[in-house]
């Protein structure tokens, strides 16, 4: 589905600053105005969905309800094929409260030990982004995007952030922990899915 955005302002339903700054450069060719829901005092609300889509949107529609402008939200993470799609939308949540993603990968290798791959067989994952853009009439466009890939044991890297050191896309010899900003941006998942949503909405 697609809906093209006439509205002029956008509000950013992440209380995140640096996702705001990141999404506000990435429209700013558009001509769009870009308002941070925690400008606006907006709550949070939980993450209760079942898949990246569903919690994408409910965060949308909610941050679009209660300003009356349309809003845009995401959720992200990492699909482990011999996990079943574990941590998936809990990629957050494994970390904690301490976000601590140094444990939060260890478990996911301990996990991968334990689930019966082959040895020498490379776990296979992917990132993946779901977007949603709402609107207040409770229309929504949403979009995900993927990068494929696979994990390595121990980490690399000191850049990136999340599981990135332990994720090494398809095609590529570096963990997204080892890379640059420049080099790993285009490669994302999140890359993937705003040239989708600036198709569909934007362009
Ligand atoms: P969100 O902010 O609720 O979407 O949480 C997404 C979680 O997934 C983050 O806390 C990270 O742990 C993980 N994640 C998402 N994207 C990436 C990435 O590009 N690199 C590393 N970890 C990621």
């Amino acid at each position: 589905m697609s809906r093209r955005f006439r509205d002029g302002r956008l509000v950013i339903a992440s209380h995140n600053p640096g996702k705001v700054k990141e999404i506000a450069a990435l429209l700013a060719p558009f001509g769009v105005a870009i308002v941070a829901a925690a400008d606006l005092g907006l709550p949070e609300p939980e993450e209760t969905g079942a898949t990246f889509i569903a919690n994408a949107e409910l965060k949308a529609r909610s941050a679009a309800t209660l300003s009356g402008l349309p809003a845009l939200a995401d959720d992200s993470g990492l699909a482990v094929d011999a996990l079943q799609g574990a941590p998936g939308i809990y990629s957050a949540r494994w970390a904690g409260e301490s976000r601590d993603f140094a444990a939060a990968m260890a478990r996911v290798w301990d996990e991968v030990q334990k689930s019966g791959l082959a040895p020498g067989a490379k776990p296979t994952a992917r990132f993946v982004a779901a977007l949603a853009l709402c609107w207040p009439d409770g229309e929504c466009v949403s979009v995900t995007g993927t990068v494929e890939g696979g994990l390595v044991w121990p980490p690399r890297g000191g850049q990136g952030f999340g599981y990135d050191p332990m994720f090494v896309a398809d095609g590529q010899a570096k963990t997204f922990g080892e890379m640059a900003p420049a080099e790993k941006t285009p490669l994302t998942h999140r890359a993937q899915a705003f040239a989708k949503l600036i198709e569909a909405c934007f362009a």
